[in-house]
């Protein structure tokens, strides 16, 4: 049976975000030939509304309120309920992203649903969609279905391919004035540290440092070769706590969960906590200088030596490709 599925698009900076799309390519399965609705929340938001809709969305609603700006879990939930109101959705996806995993939750308390976080993939069968999601860390998958009710999952940045952009796609935008108030915390203004541009959840590629990058320093070869590659930097949290880069660097299972296409793992030892935000990796590689390091056992290709050889090395390699 076909459903109305709502998809919340997130913008950052200016910027549509990719699970944005993927989100949308989640809906597809679950609308089973229904529609697909797009929700942007804040002002000025109408041009990624098209742009949603050639990637796939039928029609969009821009939930409109200055309020909306900048994200609070109050005001976007106020928002998104306003719109669940008037839309009656069967299906509602939503990224799994720092704001997906922060205001889903409270989302479905209000609407007494159910929900299924940090999906990795979803297959149909027969009428049912079956949902996938790692537990335990990432050692095991398990599968899910939701029989009844509202069918809200979050999905994982970077694990469902969204679907091809076609710019002949049109579609309505309309816009629903929201009613925002009582907000517990207003942002008044956001001051974003340095960053080199490329979002570590959504990267396709990262090269990542531990305690073996030894200083701040260090982490100079692996930025040379990131810039080469377009890639992201990422760090253990044994560099982190060793105080060579910053905590908005650290994957792993208390910090960022990644699924890149490829993964450059530098001096990190391969700690199962580790391992949780980065084993899903689709291509990993492992430098370091003791063959029985644990991450040699997850990597597709393995590289004994010392990274401050390698990692150069590999840099003037892809200078040339
Ligand atoms: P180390 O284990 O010290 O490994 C350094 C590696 O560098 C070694 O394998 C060494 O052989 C290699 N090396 C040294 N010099 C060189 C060189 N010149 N060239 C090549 N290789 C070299 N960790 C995370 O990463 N993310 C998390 O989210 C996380 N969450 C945690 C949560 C909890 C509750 C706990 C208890 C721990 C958590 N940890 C996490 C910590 C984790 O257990 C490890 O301590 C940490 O991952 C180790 O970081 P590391 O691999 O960089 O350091």
């Amino acid at each position: 049976m076909s459903k109305k599925v709502l998809v919340l698009g997130e913008v950052r900076d200016g910027e549509l975000r990719n699970v944005s799309y993927e989100a949308i390519a989640a809906a597809k399965e679950i609308a089973a030939g229904g529609e697909i609705v797009a929700v942007l929340c804040g002002e000025g938001m109408s041009n990624h509304g098209q742009t949603l809709l050639h990637y796939g969305a039928d029609r969009v609603v821009l939930a409109e309120h200055a309020l909306l700006n900048e994200y609070s879990t109050d005001g976007y939930v106020q928002a998104l309920l306003q719109v669940i109101d008037q839309e009656k959705p069967e299906g509602l996806v939503l990224g799994h992203t720092a704001l997906g995993k922060d205001m889903s939750p409270r989302l479905a308390a209000r609407l007494e649903s159910g929900l299924i976080s940090d999906v990795t993939s979803l297959e149909k069968v027969g009428e049912e969609v079956i949902f996938t999601r790692p537990i335990y860390s990432g050692k095991a998958f398990e599968k899910k279905v939701i029989q009844d009710g509202l069918i809200f999952v979050t999905i994982r940045p970077n694990n469902i391919p969204p679907l091809e952009l076609d710019e002949s796609r049109s579609g309505d935008v309309s816009t629903l004035s929201v009613d925002v108030k009582d907000l517990r915390t207003i942002i008044k203004d956001v001051v974003r540290k340095a960053s080199t541009g490329v979002d570590l959840s959504e990267a396709k590629i990262i090269v990542a440092g531990g305690r073996g990058v030894k200083s701040t320093d260090g982490f100079k070869p692996l930025q040379e070769l990131a810039d080469v590659l377009g890639a992201a930097v990422g760090a253990s949290r044994g560099a982190c706590d060793a105080d060579y880069c910053d905590y908005s660097l650290q994957i792993g299972q208390t910090g960022k969960v990644v699924t890149p296409d490829l993964y450059i793992a530098c001096g990190i030892s391969g700690a199962i906590q580790h391992l949780a935000g980065m084993s899903n990796s689709k291509v990993i590689v492992a430098i370091n200088k003791d063959p029985e390091a644990s991450i040699f056992s997850v990597a597709d290709y393995g590289i004994v030596g010392d990274l401050f050889d390698v990692v150069p090395l590999l840099t003037e390699e892809f200078k040339n490709v």
